[in-house]
């Protein structure tokens, strides 16, 4: 049995023995039948993405952050060679107030093809770690620094960072300002916090940026391929938990 399946499992039954639920009985109903979860999910996001277009009416343009108007100008971004590479660039989505930030390096080909961050085996992945944080995506803010997807799925080079976080990650880091930021891979550490080492060396600990709290972790891409890692990344997301007050 899949590791995360088995803790949610266990969380049910803790939870259920406290006559209590750590994620409300819709939510374990949800993920029992993957695809209710997968339709929900994209509800709740539909949902958030709606709420923020309609707060631009409420709101001053000095306090808003508008999240629509990004989507549209990551689309539309020509700013470097990457442009002529993808399909669809990673647009951000998720709750521009939450206390999570989860952040990847750039879109991987089926991201590109299926025009979602987090899409296919690895999203379900994920979402089986969100819920057992007692999280779901609509409630954590999902981005990339680099918005463009690789030729080759190759790592990003300094100039293609160093371009798209001035256009969009910046000020979405500052926009946001959640509690914690998750980086899955090594790539958020080595561009932005410019620090060396491999993803084994980088996790565990919590960094700083912007005096934001940073975990970096293994990417579920990687946990698909070595799911023996599943039970380290429960720690680093334990400490997440921590970070945030959930647990
Ligand atoms: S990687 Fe960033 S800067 Fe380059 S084209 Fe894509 S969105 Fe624009």
């Amino acid at each position: 049995m899949d590791f995360f399946d088995e803790l949610i499992s266990q969380l049910q039954k803790e939870a259920n023995k406290r006559d209590s639920f750590i994620v409300s009985p819709a939510e374990w109903e949800a993920f029992l039948d993957p695809s209710k979860a997968v339709k929900k999910i994209e509800l709740e996001m539909k949902k958030t993405v709606a709420e923020n277009v309609q707060n631009v009416e409420v709101q001053t343009a000095a306090s808003f952050f508008d999240l629509a108007d990004l989507q549209k100008n990551i689309i539309e971004c020509r700013g470097c060679p990457l442009a002529k590479v993808r399909k669809n660039p990673a647009v951000s989505y998720g709750d521009v107030h939450a206390k999570l930030m989860i952040v990847i390096e750039n879109p991987s080909l089926l991201d590109d093809e299926e025009n979602r961050i987090f899409a296919g085996e690895v999203g379900n992945l994920l979402d089986k770690m969100l819920l057992a944080m007692g999280l779901n995506r609509g409630e954590c803010y999902i981005t990339s620094v680099v918005k463009c997807r690789t030729p080759g799925n190759r790592p990003v080079d300094g100039s293609e960072v160093r371009v798209c976080r001035e256009k969009f990650f910046d000020m979405e880091v500052k926009a946001v300002r959640p509690e914690c930021i998750l980086a899955f891979g090594a790539g958020f550490a080595k561009n932005i916090l410019h620090r060396e080492g491999t993803i084994s060396t980088l996790r565990g600990n919590f960094d700083s940026y912007d005096g934001i709290p940073v975990m970096s972790t293994f990417n579920p891409a990687y946990l698909l391929r070595q799911p023996a890692a599943k039970k380290t990344v429960w720690g680093d997301l334990q400490m997440v938990m921590k970070a945030l007050g959930l647990k």
